[in-house]
């Protein structure tokens, strides 16, 4: 049996990584997991990616880890966005710069396979509904899909054709099968109106296996204020405080 910590979206946020890192820790797993956007919205993106490696996670490229490094275009971002992508461009090193342009969008393994967005567009597409979570299970060749990007914890599973949202409040067990797209939701910027730390504790054992759903609360009120403190928006303080 494999023990795997699965983040997402950390988004610079160090002190929720930091609670997050330290409950994975006392859950014993063996190695950790990221569905990428490191960086983008929270004022310590250098001290979240210098961790990430120091604990040697392997972590896909998201959308505003692209972005930031100059490797997507943030045309599709909202101008309030750009403001942070500018922000955190101008604090990170060429050097931690460089590791977030030459993560890896898509990352497979004997077992799954990791993106942050979906297999068809691993930088831009949501999977928030069953209809294009059907479309994402149509070309997963693993049993399992690990993702991000919206936030959302939870995901979807597809047996014997049904596709269904997984409810990330009972413990999932994996079936062999059975296939399944698993966010673990947003460690940084949870959207899912619970503003704790989203993370999740996956164990695969040859086909079976099973997922939890975790939260752990942390500091929201240092974050808010060090948001402010860097001159970053203050909405993206507020945000934080109702999980949304
Ligand atoms: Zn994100």
């Amino acid at each position: 049996m494999m023990r795997i910590g699965l983040i997402s979206d950390v988004h610079a946020n160090l002190p929720a990584l930091e609670a997050v890192l330290l409950a994975l820790s006392k859950r014993g797993v063996e190695r950790v997991i990221c569905c990428g956007d490191l960086v983008d919205y929270a004022p310590w993106p250098t001290e979240v990616i210098a961790r990430l490696r120091e604990m040697d996670v392997l972590s896909v490229q998201g959308n505003h880890d692209a972005a930031v490094a100059g490797v997507f275009p943030i045309d599709g971002f909202a101008e309030e966005a750009r403001v942070t992508v500018d922000w955190t461009r101008a604090v990170l090193s060429p050097v931690e710069t460089a590791y977030l342009a030459e993560l890896e969008q898509i990352h497979r393994e004997e077992g799954f396979v990791i993106v942050h967005g979906s297999l068809r567009g691993p930088l831009w597409e949501y999977v928030r509904d069953a209809f294009v979570a059907t479309e994402s299970f149509s070309s997963l060749t693993r049993q399992l899909c690990f993702f991000g990007h919206s936030h959302i914890q939870g995901g979807y599973m597809s047996l014997a054709g049904n596709v269904k949202s997984i409810d990330s409040h009972v413990r999932l067990s994996i079936l062999p099968g059975a296939k399944y797209l698993i966010n673990p939701g947003s460690v940084g910027q949870p959207r899912d109106g619970d503003p704790r730390a989203a993370y999740a504790v996956v164990d695969l054992d040859n086909g079976h296996g099973s997922v939890s759903f975790e939260r752990v609360s942390y500091d929201i009120g240092s974050v808010i204020r060090a948001i402010d403190r860097a001159g970053l928006p203050h909405w993206l303080g507020e945000r934080l405080a109702i999980g949304r």
